[in-house]
């Protein structure tokens, strides 16, 4: 049996498992080209990377495919110009300084770039985002921003075994989600709310996630 036959029927088989209505980011940290051509080939839409110099590796041939590249982890400011030119969409957003900078060398590449807004809805200090009760008052300051477009949120939930315990922080995302969306604000249209990670993501989809970002149980395991 060829290997890359059975690393296809395994990509689709997790495929299967995603409603047609929700988005699946392969989260590609640590993963080979190969493989990554493998899940674009099944028809996974958007590879998802956690740091800019891995992702400048991979980029050209993601890009030759079609298929988009969205930043998930941690952006730093000092790789802000590099990450606007290979990322289709940025998840990460994490502060209304990073945004600005954002906006700041978008404005000299000419870009318009869509993002979504990180929010550390579960509070733990280990965790990015900005702070739920803050939301409402960045994304008004992020609406002023010319060169952002904001099509969403995006949350990490705390690891646990017992997934009931992670299904109340999805759910107040959800809540804070549509509570946003009932506003109106220039550059700002919320259509995604990306939640659910491998251990999770059912669990997410329940409570209303429309993107699931899945890295480990499409791979397996990662190595460090
Ligand atoms: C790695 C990663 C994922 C995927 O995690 P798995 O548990 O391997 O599915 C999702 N989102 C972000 C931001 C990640 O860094």
């Amino acid at each position: 049996m060829n290997i890359r036959n059975d690393r296809k029927a395994k990509y689709r088989e997790i495929l299967r498992t995603i409603p047609s209505d929700v988005t699946l980011v392969a989260a590609t940290k640590g993963r080979s080209i190969e493989e990554i051509m493998d899940a674009i080939d099944v028809g996974i839409r958007i590879i998802g990377e956690n740091y800019v110099q891995e992702a400048e590796k991979k980029y050209e041939a993601i890009a030759n495919t079609g298929a988009k590249f969205h930043m998930i982890g941690h952006l730093q400011r000092n790789k802000v110009k590099d990450a606007l030119r290979i990322f289709d969409c940025i998840q990460s957003v994490d502060s209304l300084r990073l945004a600005r900078e954002l906006d700041k060398q978008c404005a000299k590449l000419g870009k318009v770039q869509p993002i979504l807004i990180e929010v550390n809805i579960s509070g733990e200090e280990t965790k990015h985002g900005i702070n739920p009760d803050e939301t409402m008052d960045i994304l008004r300051q992020i609406s002023d921003c010319p060169n952002l477009r904001v099509e969403g949120l995006m949350m990490m939930e705390p690891y646990s075994d017992d997934l009931e315990s992670v299904r109340p922080y999805f759910r107040r995302m959800k809540q804070l989600f549509d509570e946003m969306r009932s506003y109106s604000l220039p550059n700002v249209e919320l259509k995604i709310l990306s939640m659910g990670m491998s251990n999770s993501y059912e669990v997410a989809i329940e409570e209303g996630s429309n993107m699931v970002r899945i890295g480990t149980k499409l791979f397996g395991p990662r190595n460090y």
